[in-house]
């Protein structure tokens, strides 16, 4: 028994790990933390008189949100892992975009722009003052 293999182009999805394509993600959940594993199915094996299904798992770490970013799409935003020290600038970015070119009405427009404004203030005040940087000052 052979199985055809998908052809690259279509909706496949190509596991980031190996180049692949993979038939799914699985989400598995130790504790508090997420990790997620492309499910890559490779035919079947005969052992003895039972048929087993082959399937290969290459590990995504629990930073690969792109299947849970679905989810946001609508507010242009994909999700990136915590080793990622700009995705909240990148988040903010996007959102901005989102949220400028969005429909709202008279109240919401007045509540994003004082939440806007309050920001702007807030970060202004800090340039300029040194506290701009985490980094610590050389002595
Ligand atoms: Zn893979």
């Amino acid at each position: 028994m052979t199985q055809e293999r998908g052809r690259a182009g279509g909706s496949l999805k190509i596991c980031p790990r190996c180049g692949e394509p993979y038939s799914y993600i699985e989400r598995v959940v130790r504790g508090s933390r997420v990790y997620y594993y492309a499910v890559h199915y490779e035919g079947y094996v005969k052992s003895g008189d039972k048929i087993k299904k082959r399937v290969r798992k290459c590990y995504l770490g629990p930073d690969y949100y792109e299947y849970v970013s679905k989810t946001h799409y609508n507010l242009g935003i994909t999700l990136k892992g915590l080793h990622d020290s700009t995705r909240a600038i990148s988040y903010l970015n996007n959102l901005l975009n989102t949220i400028t070119h969005m429909k709202m009405d008279a109240g919401t427009l007045k509540t994003t722009v004082n939440i806007l404004e309050s920001a702007l203030t807030k970060l202004k005040s800090r340039m300029g003052t040194g506290s701009a940087s985490n980094e610590p000052a050389d002595s």
